[in-house]
């Protein structure tokens, strides 16, 4: 799939996580483009638009007074080497909150989701996920003005000619009337709306599944939701088939792994794999052997439909939490061998504990929001360096559970052991 897919769950993931560092990210640091530069780009910009058969004042009233947005460069450049480890990241995205929130959900949206389910033959509760983990079922979208974003990212940086299409995708949904020009916000590289597309993904895939005769993928759940369902049928998804499930290794396993390392399920037997409940393994077609922390951690057999959740955005810890949150959703529980770690992942509940705590005792996070970004890792740091903690700016069980602890330092407010959340479960 094309280089947008990089950038879909840019604005879930940076804001549920705070520190997704994708390559696209690196690629477009530049510094801004000066006001000549700016407005001889513009101009270019419009001939070109034109040329493409947008309105000249489509384009005038989109662009009018419009300046480049200097933060999306400088986020560029600032980005901080930070790994999240596979099971903080899991944790973020499928955490209790968010099945909770998609039962309800689904449950209040059952009749679209069984009508998209009939129409693109698309499991409803993979559905259901991937408007949780792209969006938040709706509730996070981004907030950047596209055209600034994407008028920016044309007229600077090195990858001018993906986002000069991407302005041009977004002019001709102001064109056609799909989506109002102000309703056209999203993440720092123009993902937008409850299913995060791109808007040349938008052109090519999005539905009008409510039938009101627009395409709105940021207002109206049901065009969301079957816009969501279409992309993953074209992505090949595999009617009545399943992703995958989790899976046992013999001991000292060390044959092959991978997705696309594709063996028949008698094969993969042979070497030894069971279901996680230690019977043989079912299903049909070549599977892959998914170890995202190697042999000591959780194993999952994975089927072509895991490849068409892959497709939605490459990476395949975005692809295992859309696959484990739809399990989830399906009244699933969790993994039943642990992530190879001593300090576990935690969900945002306790995110936003740990943020409360950190200010409870002086330390400057911010509005506790769950979202772990750069302001809440400096504080943990100074947090664990004052408790004589290895500071590893991580926002872990082991952290959080320090931070329960009756501390001393500059603490204003102390709370009694098993007072629960500082933050109720749920409140947004
Ligand atoms: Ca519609």
């Amino acid at each position: 799939m094309h280089a947008s897919h990089l950038t879909f769950a840019a604005t879930t993931v940076r804001s549920a996580l705070g520190a997704l560092c994708a390559a696209a990210l690196l690629l477009a640091a530049s510094a801004p483009a000066s006001a000549n530069e700016w407005s001889s780009c513009l101009k270019e910009l419009r001939t070109i638009a034109i040329g493409k058969g947008i309105g000249a004042q489509v384009f005038d009233t989109a662009l009018a007074g419009v300046e480049p947005d200097a933060d999306i460069l400088k986020a560029f450049d600032n980005q901080p080497e930070f790994t999240i480890p596979i099971w903080d990241y899991l944790s973020g995205l499928v955490d209790e909150e968010r099945v909770a929130d998609g039962r309800a959900l689904m449950e209040k949206w059952s009749a679209v989701l069984a009508q998209a389910e009939e129409k693109f033959g698309v499991d409803r509760f993979i559905i259901a996920a991937v408007w949780g983990v792209e969006s938040d079922y709706g509730r996070i979208m981004g907030k950047r003005e596209l055209v600034r974003s994407l008028a920016t990212l044309s007229c600077s940086g090195r990858r001018q000619a993906f986002f000069r299409g991407e302005l041009l995708a977004t002019l001709r949904i102001v064109q056609s009337g799909d989506i109002p020009a102000a309703s056209l916000v999203g993440s720092w590289a123009g993902a937008f709306g409850q299913t995060q597309f791109m808007p040349s993904t938008y052109q090519r895939l999005a539905i009008d599944f409510d039938g009101d005769g627009r395409r709105d993928i940021v207002e109206s759940v049901p065009d969301a939701l079957g816009s969501t369902a279409n992309y993953l049928k074209r992505a090949g998804w595999v009617t009545g088939q399943p992703w995958g499930y989790e899976v046992r290794l013999p001991a000292g396993y060390a044959g092959p792994a991978g997705r696309r390392t594709k063996q028949s399920l008698a094969q993969w037997s042979e070497l030894g794999i069971r279901q996680a409940d230690g019977s043989a393994l079912t299903g049909s077609g070549p599977a892959g052997l998914l170890l995202p922390s190697g042999v000591k951690g959780p194993a999952f057999i994975v089927f072509r439909n895991f490849d068409a959740i892959f497709a939605y955005n490459a990476a395949e810890s975005y692809a295992l939490s859309i696959a484990h949150l739809a399990d989830r959703l399906r009244g699933g529980g969790a993994f039943r061998t642990p992530w190879p770690t001593d300090d576990p992942g935690i969900g945002r509940a306790q995110r936003r504990e740990v943020q409360q705590r950190l200010l409870d005792r002086g330390f400057d996070v911010g509005v506790p929001d769950g979202i772990v970004g750069a302001r809440t890792r400096t504080a943990i740091r100074a947090f664990q360096a004052s408790a004589g903690l290895p500071q590893d700016g991580r926002a872990g069980m082991r952290v959080l559970q320090a931070l329960r602890a009756p501390g001393s330092g500059p603490a204003v407010e102390q709370r009694m052991p098993g007072s629960g959340p500082a933050v109720a479960p749920g409140q947004k």
